[in-house]
């Protein structure tokens, strides 16, 4: 079968424009894909700093008046991006300047205030996306596959929804259901909606009105972040709200794990380390534990086990928690170095431990994207006690880097981490320490359970080179996805049955509502 055209639309994209996990799912995954096989092509708003950057920018629609609410004259602009593995992804940038081209983030100004006209801003997005995929479209390339990335592309769906002609499939992929994008409800018609649209079947959330909801309602099939998160979210409080739907739709609802970035978190070749090292030859670990225990102040202790966080001080990732155990681990011998910031009591609590234990515990407040390289290195054991977590990364760069992580059975972590038992390291399963989620004693006894383990050097051995082994890139990932793709492109009337290339041919289109001008 020729291969699946995929439009993967999104409001962030790395190197372009990034305020978190997204922009780097956005930026890895087409990439991924591509390598793969699947026509992939990338549609985001064309904010200043996306069309700024020389990508050979071209108009290939112009004149296009979606949305009532903005209605402003918006284009499209196509450019070329280099991707990692030295080839080019055709990027969609909507042209609009009113809603676009502002000082300020992809959602809020200067100051950290969202932007008022954030619903047209976005309702935008998705009903280009949707006018992209329709057979009105200018374009000569037209997708099977409309990919939706959390509340920012969600209305998307609904577009879809609303018009028949389009056959392209939605998979909607949810990385944070706690942002659920919702407004007023009775701003739909503005966003081009019908009124009908504001319903328990539609978009309506607790009487207002959410983009991410029209993603979770009218999507195809949704998927999120790892399959224990898949669980987790159809039942309170996870569901965020959404849990009776994500219940109803779980036969639609599956958990990938993300990738990781190979190339840039690769201990043999990282410019933030002290020492490179392999798994073949781990030696170079011990000289950035040297360099970790000298930048945090701590005694060069060799043989001390190192404990490291990397993380946002919030509620969600559980430093709280792992504050109230600390002491007892350092009074039995143990090191601990932490960096990170958010929530002001946590900092306290962590600076106050670090001034009653100078020589053995740190803590660096701020963002430090070497420093957290190196501490990934330097620790012996990363240690990640989130309350929940739907992915996680630090975990499997934790692993990666031979520093077997210590984390509760929740979400991505659960899916990625193998809990060390004799069996487990014998036979090469395990990779870290795993503890029930629900229990306060539970994250003392793990870290128990890896001290104890660290003063036996062998299996200690043993524990880190079976991490470093575990494959994180992205072309599980990414074959997954293109299952997926392959699958609802079946759906497509006609498509079923289309086995010879000829078929991949472009259509020729008529012209409703913008003029093609590539
Ligand atoms: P989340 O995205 O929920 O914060 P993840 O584990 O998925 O958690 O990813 C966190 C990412 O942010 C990792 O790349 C981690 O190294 C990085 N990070 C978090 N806090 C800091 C910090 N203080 N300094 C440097 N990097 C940080």
């Amino acid at each position: 079968m020729p291969s699946t055209r995929t439009l993967f639309v999104t409001s962030e994209l790395y190197p372009l424009i990034k305020t978190g996990g997204l922009a780097d799912v956005s930026g890895a995954l087409p990439t991924a894909l591509g390598a793969l096989g699947t026509d992939i092509q990338v549609l985001l708003p064309g904010y200043a700093s996306v069309l700024d950057v020389p990508l050979g920018w071209r108009v290939v629609v112009a004149g296009m008046r979606l949305v009532p609410a903005v209605w402003h004259m918006a284009g499209v602009l196509e450019g070329q991006m280099p991707t990692a593995d030295g080839k080019q992804i055709t990027i969609y940038a909507i042209d609009c300047p009113p809603l676009y081209r502002r000082a300020g983030g992809p959602y809020q100004d200067a100051n950290g205030v969202d932007w008022a006209d954030n619903a047209a801003r976005f309702a935008l997005l998705g009903a280009v996306a949707a006018y992209l995929a329709a057979p009105a479209s200018p374009l000569a390339w037209q997708p099977h596959i409309l990919h939706l990335n959390d509340w920012q592309s969600g209305l998307t769906a609904a577009y879809q929804h609303f018009m028949p002609e389009v056959t392209a499939k939605i998979v909607a992929t949810i990385r944070n259901l706690s942002f659920a994008g919702d407004f007023p409800a009775t701003d739909i018609t503005q966003w081009g909606l019908p009124a009908s649209a504001q319903d328990i079947h539609g978009i309506e959330y607790y009487g207002r009105a959410s983009f991410l909801k029209a993603a979770l309602f009218y999507a195809d099939h949704i998927t999120t972040i790892s399959p224990s998160y898949a669980r987790e979210i159809q039942s309170a409080p996870l569901g965020c709200g959404f849990e009776g739907l994500l219940a109803s739709r779980r036969d639609s609802l599956t958990g990938i794990v993300n990738g990781i970035d190979t190339k840039a978190w690769d201990p043999a070749n990282d410019a933030a380390l002290a020492a490179p090292y392999t798994r073949a030859d781990p030696s170079g670990k011990a000289l950035n534990k040297d360099a970790l225990q000298a930048r945090f102040r701590l005694r060069r202790r060799a043989r001390a086990p190192l404990l490291g966080m990397v993380t946002r001080l919030t509620w969600q990732k559980g430093a709280d928690s792992a504050l109230g155990q600390a002491r007892g681990w350092l009074d039995d011998g143990a090191q601990l170095v932490v960096l990170g910031s958010g929530d002001p009591g946590i900092e306290l609590a962590l600076a106050e431990l670090a001034r009653n234990y100078p020589q053995d515990m740190g803590f660096i407040v701020g963002y430090d994207e070497p420093l957290a390289h190196l501490l990934e290195a330097g620790a012996d054991a990363f240690l990640m006690p989130s309350r929940f977590e739907p992915c996680g990364l630090n975990q499997m760069y934790g692993m990666r880097y031979g520093t077997p992580p210590i984390v509760p059975a929740t979400g991505g972590l659960a899916d990625t981490v193998t809990h060390a038992q004799h069996v487990t390291i014998e036979d090469g399963s395990a990779t870290g320490f795993v503890f029930d989620a629900d229990t306060s004693q539970a994250l003392d006894t793990a870290v128990r359970q890896a001290i104890t383990l660290y003063a036996q050097p062998k299996q200690w051995q043993t524990l880190m080179t079976n991490a470093m082994q575990r494959d994180f890139s992205w072309v599980a990932p990414a074959r997954a996805y293109q299952q997926f793709y392959a699958r609802l492109r079946q759906q497509i009337p006609g498509e079923a049955a289309i086995t010879s290339s000829a078929h991949s041919a472009a259509r020729v289109r008529p012209q409703v509502n913008g003029k093609r001008t590539a």
